[in-house]
């Protein structure tokens, strides 16, 4: 069975195709710059990588390209063998608690949300519509990247404000990446051999969050009613004094949508070094001796030590940490800083194991209380195999 994972942006389509449940990836690839002028498009198959440039006015477009490039490569004979297609929805609010089958109800109810997330929501429901046009036999099921948080107790998701900003305008902690917490956790809970564990799961991208997960289900979530909460990221500031906002506003006579765009795209690594969003020019930078550079790097650090030791104490102890995406998985100067400011707990980092990229693999000593993981993630995975389980 053929199942296929898309992630919708506003003028992205990335997808990825497995054949179920042998989870064998078939393609991959990415639309860019749909509607807009120089669109093209990149697909990987059998190890190959090939880009082709054409005009992408649309979704529709978009989802037509990949149908026959689909047939073309021989991945599919006909459309009907395309079994189900996972949305990534990045907002489902407090109506998704799991992945669902997309029908008119949920529809709206994204919808309803797009004030929540007002940059995703509603691409994902242009990428919904554009493949129930052009694969319409196909089960649609939406994934949704706050479902897995869910599960957390009131008191870590209301947030200390007149409580007619939580039932009248749904102002609340949400969450961010569950889909990649999820994977990871249940990954740990395999290589641990059991599932009740206490495991804090650390995604540390360009967006980052942290998820402590009791039991397979996340008990609390640095990121917030957006994903601009919790750690320092690529351009987002994370947590701070909330009178900042309105102080700068005042000071910089800069409108709401203005300071938006200061606080998730200006901010971050990128605002304190005026340099970049991207860790690996941060650690050269560090290298280099530039002083902003290592200054955001000790903050970056902190901040996710910060909540390591906080679900420590919240969930009463820890069997497993793990680290994940782009920083997660691949920039070992980060992780030997965080890993070595938790000696207080008896975690000591094993330097040999920790001097590699891309790799599942235990990165702290034998005699170490808690081990700490290297787990990379795979969220189009988890996406088809939710889609897979709704779909056979
Ligand atoms: P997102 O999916 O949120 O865009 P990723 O999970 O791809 O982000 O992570 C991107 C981050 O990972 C960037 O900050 C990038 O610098 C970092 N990264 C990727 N490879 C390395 C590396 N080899 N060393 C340090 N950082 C890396």
């Amino acid at each position: 069975m053929k199942i296929l994972s898309v992630n919708a942006g506003s003028s992205s389509l990335k997808f990825q195709m497995y054949e179920m449940p042998e989870e064998k990836a078939l393609i991959s690839g990415n639309f860019e710059r749909i509607g807009i002028h120089n669109s093209f498009y990149t697909i990987k198959i059998n190890g190959e990588k090939i880009k082709k440039e054409m005009d992408l006015p649309n979704h529709k477009v978009a989802f037509e390209t990949l149908v026959k490039e689909l047939e073309e490569n021989k991945v599919v004979d006909s459309l009907e063998e395309i079994s189900g297609i996972g949305h990534r929805v990045v907002q489902g609010g407090a109506y998704f608690d799991k992945t669902v089958v997309i029908d008119d109800d949920v529809i709206a109810k994204i919808e309803e949300l797009n004030v929540l997330a007002p940059l995703h929501n509603p691409a994902a429901i242009t990428g919904i519509k554009a493949a129930m046009e052009v694969i319409p036999n196909a089960v649609q099921t939406a994934v949704f990247d706050t479902a897995f948080h869910q599960t957390m107790p009131e008191e870590n998701y209301i947030y200390a404000v007149p409580y007619e900003w939580y039932t009248d305008y749904k102002v609340r902690r949400y969450g961010a990446h569950g889909t990649s917490h999820m994977y990871v956790a249940n990954r740990m809970n395999e290589i641990l051999g059991r599932t009740d564990t206490k495991l804090i799961t650390c995604h540390l991208g360009n967006g980052a969050s942290v998820s402590a997960v009791v039991n397979g289900k996340c008990v609390n979530t640095s990121m917030g009613l957006t994903p601009n909460a919790g750690l320092i990221m690529g351009s987002r500031c994370g947590d701070m004094d909330a009178t900042v906002v309105t102080y700068m506003m005042d000071q910089l006579k800069v409108s709401p949508a203005e300071m938006d765009i200061l606080l998730n795209k200006k901010s971050g690594l990128l605002g304190v070094t005026n340099l970049s969003s991207d860790m690996r020019d941060i650690d050269a930078g560090v290298l280099e001796g530039n002083e902003r550079c290592e200054l955001v790097k000790r903050m970056f650090v902190n901040r996710v030590v910060e909540y390591i030791a906080k679900y420590y104490v919240e969930m009463n102890g820890c069997d497993a940490i793990v680290f994940t995406a782009g920083i997660g998985e691949n920039s070992i100067t980060t992780r030997r800083r965080i890993v070595n400011k938790l000696g207080v707990l008896g975690i000591y980092l094993d330097e040999e194991a920790n001097d590699s990229r891309g790799e599942e693999k235990l990165i702290t000593t034998a005699d170490s209380k808690i081990p700490c993981y290297v787990i990379p993630t795979d969220e189009e995975l988890m996406i088809d195999r939710d889609t897979y389980s709704l779909a056979k």
